[in-house]
């Protein structure tokens, strides 16, 4: 009985805050964040130490028994609100799109209600497990993810596209070689530029900010997920264009939700992600928030 409580108030610390919990999974980059994201997680740490300090002995847990960050109706789903149409912030300040829209449904399927953590993009998957109990974030499924978090059934087909200036003259994967090259940091499109020879990377938190870069000539090209591509593209119309992966020989990704190693959950979100299909709800939500791609 003495354990038990034992782990219950390791949970409740470990659920205020990531620095109470040693282990691997709170080696989070949470330095990195920008102001204005790290408010809510400062001041549920300073909560936390204060009572770490009175029951040191439970410091040594890494996280709750099921590898969760929150109790049992609250799921803590981690983003990056700087992908559209998938994740973005929206006129209310508050997190948006397809994903969220998503999560939220498999959350009200579960009886679950859903929070949803604003973060850098590379520091989502150390964060699982501790801070956050899950990641919906465009995620596309890599062998190397998949061997630090468990992913739900994939919900979106994807393929990395090209961003170039309306005059560029890259139009193949040749063109891209000994080229500098605009990514969003610890992304896939990251990782192709990283295969491509003589290219210089450019790495940066946001696609946005890439695509700045791009506008004033500092980067060459963007390599960015298909559909924040056109919704740039669309935005900037006439100075950029999103060139088709197809032509630069780019493979199909997956994306998924990401849960901890183990999660009781990946069962119940894979149920509820099969109902959503089924029964027409992700169409219309494709529908809402994605429309035709071209
Ligand atoms: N699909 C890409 C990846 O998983 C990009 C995701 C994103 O930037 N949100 O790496």
């Amino acid at each position: 009985m003495k354990k038990v409580i034992a782990l219950m108030l390791a949970a409740v610390l470990c659920t205020a805050a990531l620095t109470a919990c040693g282990g691997d999974a709170a080696n989070a980059d949470a330095g990195s964040q920008t102001p204005g994201e790290t408010g809510a997680a400062s001041a549920a740490q300073e909560t936390a130490g204060a009572q770490a300090e009175t029951a040191d002995t439970q410091s040594d847990a890494t996280e709750t028994p099921d590898g969760a960050a929150s109790g049992d109706n609250v799921l803590i789903v981690g983003t990056n609100a700087e992908f559209p149409p998938f994740e973005y912030v929206g006129d209310d300040g508050e997190p948006d799109g397809f994903d969220i829209a998503l999560i939220k449904e498999i959350g009200s399927r579960l009886g679950m209600e859903v929070q949803v953590e604003n973060m850098e993009f590379n520091s989502l998957i150390a964060s699982i497990g501790t801070k956050i109990d899950a990641v919906i974030a465009g995620m596309t499924v890599t062998e190397e993810r998949a061997a630090a978090v468990d992913f739900s059934d994939t919900y979106y087909e994807a393929v990395q596209s090209v961003i170039v200036r309306a005059d560029s003259d890259i139009a193949s994967a040749a063109d891209l070689e000994n080229k500098t090259i605009g990514v969003q940091l610890d992304t896939t499109g990251n990782f192709i530029a990283d295969e491509i020879p003589g290219a210089t990377v450019q790495a940066y938190n946001k696609g946005v900010d890439a695509v700045n870069d791009l506008l004033n000539g500092r980067v060459d090209a963007v390599i960015i997920d298909t559909n924040p591509a056109q919704v740039f593209a669309q935005q900037y119309e006439g100075q950029i264009v999103a060139l088709a992966g197809a032509d630069f020989e780019f493979e199909a990704e997956y994306y998924a939700i990401a849960l901890p190693k183990g999660s009781e959950l990946v069962d119940q979100v894979n149920q509820a992600l099969a109902d959503i299909k089924a029964d027409g709800t992700f169409d219309a939500l494709v529908a809402q928030y994605i429309g035709e791609t071209e």
